[in-house]
């Protein structure tokens, strides 16, 4: 159904530690209709507590995957610490545009596939059905769709695409999908206020459009300025139609 209007609501950097500010987004999005969204787990954020390892998180996304929440696989460490010295070609996207955080931008390839599998694995030891894997900050080398293909992951996306990757019954990989996420900079003052612009022009252009992918940090609800708009755009949304849905659904669709 070419004309369908899907509404994706992403939130990201699941992790022990943020389990209160994800729960919180749950609701928030629940009360204004907004029942299913993607949500990015983290194994071990910044080398910290795994996923697996601590029971109350462990039980809230096994109960969001059963309320019809998708649970997707976002990184393994979230940091750079393993990762190569920075060179002048890497240092704008890992330390202005990110705050170190661009796990997958140039990691060997081993490596690469080390966590994938170490990720995978964590993920099905629990239940967890993760079909798609997203980067830490949607920075990835060049190879890692083909990897997560050749892995069966169903798809990736970048700010400014999903891309399936034609695992599973889909033998020919899908053209990637056009479609830029609203996505808020919440670590300065100055960066949400510029951001609460860019996505309010951002949300009129896209609401004219067939998919509007909105994409949550765990502390923007916590700005009031990110709050009331996040608000509004998601009830906005949903009155104009566009029906929430996740990632997976969409490119299995
Ligand atoms: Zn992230």
């Amino acid at each position: 159904m070419p004309d369908k209007k899907s509404f994706i609501v992403s939130l990201h950097d699941a992790h022990p530690g943020s389990r209160g500010q994800i729960a919180e987004q749950v609701a928030f999005l629940a009360e204004r209709g907004v029942m299913r969204s993607s949500i990015l787990v983290v194994p071990e954020f910044h080398h910290g507590a795994s996923a697996g390892g601590d029971a109350a998180f462990r039980d809230a996304v096994t109960a969001w995957q059963a309320a019809g929440h998708e649970i997707v696989l976002h990184g393994y460490f979230h940091d750079r610490k393993e990762s190569p010295r920075e060179t002048l070609s890497t240092v704008f996207w890992t330390r202005l545009y990110t705050n170190r955080e661009a796990e997958f931008l140039d990691l060997p390839r081993e490596a690469a596939q080390d966590r994938l599998a170490r990720g995978r694995k964590l993920f099905e030891s629990l239940g967890w059905q993760a079909s798609g894997f997203v980067a830490p900050a949607w920075l990835m080398a060049a190879w890692v769709p083909g990897i997560l293909a050749e892995m069966k992951f169903a798809y990736t996306t970048t700010l400014k695409e999903i891309v399936p990757l034609g695992a599973g019954d889909r033998p020919e990989a899908v053209p990637p999908i056009a479609s830029q996420s609203l996505c808020y900079s919440a670590r300065a003052s100055w960066r949400r206020f510029a951001s609460a612009v860019w996505n309010k022009q951002l949300f009129q252009q896209l609401r004219e459009t067939n998919l509007v992918r909105l994409s949550l940090h765990p502390r923007d609800l916590e700005f009031p300025l990110l709050r009331r708009q996040i608000d509004q755009i998601v009830r906005s949304a949903v009155k104009r139609g566009f029906e929430p849905t996740t990632y997976g659904e969409y490119v299995a669709r």
